[in-house]
């Protein structure tokens, strides 16, 4: 395989990005130049191999537009940005960013290419010109791996959304990327669509310790993550584990978020004297906890 680009750096990490910066520029219809927006501002995260990461925040703070950095759709206007220790604005690097970040995004409709399913899952692995028996594998595995197998070969047109994006998900596996973003993946989908693309998302970050960069305004997907990072006005406003990320009432208000209802309810039970503890992000878990406080009495 031929070596990637030069400027290698990043430290050890998945996704390193240090004063990251993106502006597009607003133009009228002669194509001339009205204006600047600066969609990202300053942005330094940085994301470990394996990692499960979430990217929170309102409509119009800059998430899209940072995702698009991951896959090398978009290029830094200031700052650097080191994939898999690769900085994505070297060109010769392009091709080993793409490979390195597979994308999911908010459509499902819009992912699938092929009129079967196994072959919308082969679709990548045979345009990267993976020998054929190695592509009947990975697809039959991907598949497997997102509980989709038993649906190969159907039409994805008759899937639900949920089904689809896991398709997409496991068109993504075949191509063995390190990282998955999903922006917005479950935007579209109804409540079980979504508990099951979270759910496989969930099991091939711990199974097979694919970074996950999970990009969403839904504060109930993120209580599973290892980190969160909240972005407003194009700046990462808050950041910490979810149970750090979710105390900060006041901050999440101003990016225009609000606490999981599960959070803001633990909350009321304290302040009513019931002795539970604060990070309790499941109703599992909230019912356990009430049922030991009856039992004890207390
Ligand atoms: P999010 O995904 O969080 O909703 P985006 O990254 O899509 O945010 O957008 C961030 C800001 O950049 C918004 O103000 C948006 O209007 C602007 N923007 C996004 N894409 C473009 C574009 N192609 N051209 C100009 N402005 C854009
Ligand atoms: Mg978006």
């Amino acid at each position: 395989m031929k070596e990637a680009g030069r400027t290698k750096s990043g430290k050890g990490n998945m996704i390193e990005s240090k004063d990251l910066v993106h502006e597009y520029s607003r133009r009228d219809e002669d194509g001339n130049i009205t204006g600047i927006i600066r969609a990202i501002d300053g942005v330094d995260i940085q994301v470990k191999p394996g990692d499960f990461i979430a990217v929170l925040g309102a409509n119009g703070s800059g998430k899209s537009t940072f995702a698009k950095h991951l896959n090398g759709l978009l290029f830094p206007t200031e700052g650097t940005l080191y994939i898999d220790g690769m900085d994505t604005s070297d060109s010769t690097n392009a091709l080993f960013v793409r490979q390195t970040a597979g994308m999911v995004f908010q459509n499902p409709d819009n992912q699938i290419i092929a009129n079967i399913v196994e072959e919308d899952v082969g679709f990548g692995p045979e345009n990267m010109g993976v020998p054929t028996q190695e592509i009947l594998k990975r697809v039959e595995e991907s598949l497997k791996e997102v509980g989709m197998f038993e649906y190969r070969r159907h039409s994805p047109n008759r899937l639900s959304g949920g089904q689809k994006q896991r398709v997409a998900i496991a068109g993504i596996m075949a191509m063995r990327p390190k990282c998955i973003v999903l922006d917005e993946a479950t935007a579209m989908l109804d409540p079980v669509g979504r508990k099951n693309v979270l759910g496989t998302v969930l099991r091939l970050n711990k199974k097979e310790k694919i970074t996950i960069i999970l990009i969403t305004h839904y504060m109930e997907e993120v209580v599973q993550a290892d980190y969160i990072y909240v972005m407003n006005k194009g700046k990462v406003a808050l950041e910490g584990t979810p149970g750090e990320v979710f105390r900060e009432e006041g901050k999440l208000e101003e990016c225009r978020l609000t606490a999981p209802q599960i959070t803001q309810l633990v909350r009321k039970l304290r302040k009513a004297n019931i002795p539970i503890r604060e990070d309790i992000f499941s109703e599992e878990e909230l019912i356990r906890s009430l049922l030991l406080f009856k039992k004890n009495g207390r």
